[in-house]
């Protein structure tokens, strides 16, 4: 088979955070596919296709590329941020593991992209500092109860959490839920990250404490990165200037010691 399929990172935003791979691959690229908003911020060349799609319909647009790759096309399918976080690399994988035998011999490759959580790191100062996890609260793949287990243990192990998929009209309580949850375990001043839009024209960024966030969960989006800090996590705060927020790398004390004995 002549054909290849690449699942191309976007970065969050704007075309600075496009990696210089990464553009490479769409410029190689004679079909791109993907979510239509995506498809929108790439420059199309003479002679390349754009195959717009629902954003609902992962696998289909995952079975979709390795036909035209099949067929002998080089495919682009581009994904905000990070193509493997939450995205469609796996979707293709997916659909290769379920598919046409032949699909496994194509070239599949993967370029990564700056997914949103370190986005908003960097855009903070640097939460990300010592040790982190992201979850999805997205229900639309997996049961919530997942979430919830998931959330307890490592509130309880007292890691930086990033929360993707937040909130939506869908899903309106579960940023909530999982704040409540944040609550029983942590301390209310906890530092808790907004980060909307991250590299795009309309970013915002809001320091908040826990107790705040839990009151404020309602004015996040779909377009909204939660980050709780851990018990080490603080701010420096600046004279009219947002605080730096980070997390040192060291770690004095165990998580049993530090998650405040509030359950
Ligand atoms: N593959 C993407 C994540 C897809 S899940 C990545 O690596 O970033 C979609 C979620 O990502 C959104 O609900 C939001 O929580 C987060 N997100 C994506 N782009 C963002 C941005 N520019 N700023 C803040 N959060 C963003």
């Amino acid at each position: 088979m002549t054909g290849s399929l690449t699942v191309v990172g976007l970065g969050p935003g704007e075309a600075r955070y496009l990696t210089p791979a990464a553009q490479a691959a769409l410029d190689q690229a004679s079909d791109l596919i993907g979510y239509g908003p995506y498809l929108d911020r790439i420059p199309v060349r003479t002679g390349q296709s754009k195959h717009a799609s629902d954003n609902r319909v992962e696998i289909d647009r995952a079975r979709h590329a390795l036909e035209l790759a099949a067929a002998g096309k080089k495919v682009a399918v581009v994904s905000g941020g990070d193509p493997g976080v939450f995205a469609m690399a796996a979707a293709v994988f997916e659909a290769v593991e379920a598919g046409e035998p032949g699909w496994r011999e194509l070239t599949i490759t993967v370029e990564p992209g700056v997914t949103a959580m370190l986005a908003a790191a960097a855009a903070a100062g640097a939460p990300l500092g010592g040790d982190f996890c992201a979850i999805s609260l997205s229900d639309n793949l997996k049961p919530w109860d997942v979430v919830t287990v998931r959330l307890e243990a490592v509130l309880r192990a007292d890691f930086v959490i990033c929360l993707y998929n937040p909130i939506s009209k869908a899903r309106p309580w579960q940023l909530g839920k999982a704040l409540e949850l944040a609550l029983a375990v942590r301390a209310p001043d906890t530092p808790v990250l907004f980060a909307r839009a991250i590299g795009r024209a309309d970013e915002a960024l809001r320091v908040l404490t826990l107790g705040e966030a839990h009151e404020a969960a309602g004015t996040a989006d779909m377009a909204t990165l939660v980050m709780i800090g851990a018990s080490g996590t603080r701010l420096i705060a600046r004279e009219g200037k947002a605080p730096f927020v980070y997390t040192p790398r060291s770690v004095t004390k165990s998580p049993c010691a530090t998650s405040q004995g509030r359950t």
